[in-house]
């Protein structure tokens, strides 16, 4: 029997009481670990969180808790190397791609700190200025920004064990909010070591950083009135949260980053030849096949003109034929296995349902497993599809729905840039759209075209060829979210994150008892 990992709640380290759910190697086949929640006095853990973890992170000030998350990093980073073996094993990513999870989580976590640091000795934000409520300019409002008081539960996809845990806690710690963390049951593993290092190293109050391993079950039923959700997953498991009596009976306040079909849009002027065009077919490439195409963020639908259609097909496929795919542990290989067999099962039925509407340009059962049994390796090889004819791509409607969650991307025509903007919207808003063409006025009027119904716009032209962030890439400064299918959150956007864990309240006083708010002590 492997090891069953304890869950972290009620301020005790307690395994469940089943037999657990076994983690498995996805290039191995091997069961690494075994979580369970069985028998966990949630509502115990829930009120000790809330009361004990949340009334001793609200005594602190904002420069307190950016120091308990500045330490975190410091403790994380001691650990990289065992976070960067469980990965390996547990979603079977390459180092690069386990990187993106393992540094970025730490990386954002650092970069709250320092924002942190920014909000000084306060108990409290204000919000803008105090506005005069009538003639005499006495009595005036100014709006304050105070922690609710609640906990933040964060249930994750299984993505992003590592980021994902530290995208939503830092802002949350920082905002003065407990935060209860539960993980995709496939990928649990990262995220209860993190939590262990950083809680065994007494960093932060008891009861501000807890973990449920296991099943979600009975978690949202804990939820009162001045808690907060943040869930990232499926769109199904989305509407079963925005349902749930918490949210709709309760009004819960809740976040939601769900799947999104997003897009990447090559303007006339990149021709064939040009760098932008080149920028994009590298830009896909690497979308396709970070993390096995598993970010929620990965281009999913490319729109280029009829006239760079054949080229676009053959730059991206060239180097998609490059890619070495199988067991990570392998030096010479550039993309690992998707997470395990019901992605595997799941991104083969994908990939079916749009070859339907589509031709297969590059295919990426092509691609012989390098250090991996394909029948045990959960891997697969990039594919790229296309469909070359205008009115194939309007009525290729499936491409606009459907996201493949693995190495699977579309290449498709449009007529002019009305004609891709319209189709890009045929998405029903995304977390992200780049542009790629070198005429700053088009770009700038095109990414305002998008702005509506994307979170974020990439926009890359050939000055920023090598400075550019990358579509994908989450950065904490930029806002993560979109509107529409891509769930209607937003988290992250420097120190806007905060806000969903504050509540804003107007308050109507005179001039002198307003001047109180903005003290130093407060
Ligand atoms: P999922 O199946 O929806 O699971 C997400 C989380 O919800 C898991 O922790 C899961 O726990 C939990 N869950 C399942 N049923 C639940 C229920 N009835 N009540 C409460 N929680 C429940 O998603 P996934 O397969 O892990 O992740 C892949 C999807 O996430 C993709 O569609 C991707 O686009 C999306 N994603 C979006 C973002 C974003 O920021 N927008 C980021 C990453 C991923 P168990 O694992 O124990 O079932």
């Amino acid at each position: 029997m492997t090891e069953l990992l304890s869950n972290f709640l009620g301020g005790h380290w307690q395994t469940g009481r089943g037999a657990g759910t076994p983690l498995i190697d996805p290039v191995l086949g091997n069961e690494l670990v075994r979580v369970d929640a069985t028998g966990l006095d949630l509502k115990a853990g829930f009120a000790f969180a809330r009361e004990q973890g949340g009334a001793a992170l609200r005594a602190l000030t904002y420069r307190e808790r950016a120091g308990m998350l500045a330490a975190a990093v410091k403790v994380l980073q001691a650990s990289r190397d065992t976070y960067y073996e469980i990965a390996t094993a547990n979603s079977g990513t390459v180092k690069n791609d386990s990187a993106v999870d393992i540094d970025g989580g730490i990386f954002t976590l650092g970069t709250y700190a320092k924002l942190g640091e920014s909000l000084g000795d306060r108990h409290f934000l204000l919000d803008g200025e105090a506005a005069r409520l009538g003639k005499d300019p006495l009595f005036q409002s100014q709006h304050v920004l105070v922690p609710t008081r609640g906990v933040a539960l964060f249930i994750n996809a299984f993505n992003f064990p590592g980021w994902g845990l530290w995208e939503k806690a830092a802002p949350a710690l920082l905002s003065g909010v407990p935060v209860i963390v539960k993980p995709a049951t496939a990928t649990a593993w990262l995220t209860q070591r993190m939590v262990k290092d950083v809680v065994d190293a007494g960093i932060f109050p008891p009861g501000a950083l807890s973990v449920v391993c296991g099943s979600s079950a009975g978690l949202m039923d804990e939820l009162q009135p001045f808690d907060v959700v943040s869930f990232t997953g499926s769109a199904e498991t989305a509407a079963l949260i925005r349902s749930h009596p918490a949210v709709a009976q309760r009004f819960v306040r809740v976040n939601i980053e769900a799947d999104s079909v997003n897009s990447a849009v090559l303007l006339p002027d990149a021709v064939p030849g040009s760098e932008a065009f080149d920028l994009l077919a590298k830009e896909v490439v690497r979308e396709m096949t970070v993390k096995s195409g598993q970010k929620c963020t990965a281009i999913r639908r490319i729109f280029v003109t009829e006239a760079s259609y054949g080229a676009a097909a053959q730059a991206i496929s060239a180097r998609l034929a490059k890619t070495t795919v199988g067991n990570p542990r392998n030096e010479s290989v550039r993309m690992g296995a998707l997470v395990n067999r019901a992605q595997l099962v799941s991104v083969r039925a994908g990939l079916d349902h749009l070859k339907q509407q589509a031709e297969t340009l590059h295919d990426g059962a092509t691609h012989a497993l390098v250090d991996a049994d394909p029948a045990l390796a959960c891997c697969v090889g990039p594919t790229l599809l296309g469909t070359r004819h205008p009115q194939g791509s309007d009525g290729a409607d499936r491409v606009h729905d459907t996201e493949v969650f693995g190495p699977v991307a579309t290449l498709l025509v449009y007529r002019d840039t009305a004609h891709a903007l319209a189709l890009v919207r045929r998405g029903q808003g995304s977390l992200v759209a780049s542009l790629y063409g070198s005429d700053p006025q088009t770009l700038a009027a095109t990414a305002l075209q998008l702005a509506d119904s994307h979170g974020r716009v990439h926009v890359i032209s050939p000055d920023v060829a090598q400075l550019h962030t990358g579509h994908g890439n989450v950065m904490p400064q930029s806002l993560h979210g979109g509107p529409g299918r891509a769930g209607g959150g937003e988290e992250l956007g420097g120190l806007r994150a905060l806000g969903f864990y504050h509540r804003r309240s107007a308050v109507q006083a005179s001039t002198a008892v307003l001047a109180g708010l903005s003290g130093p002590a407060q």
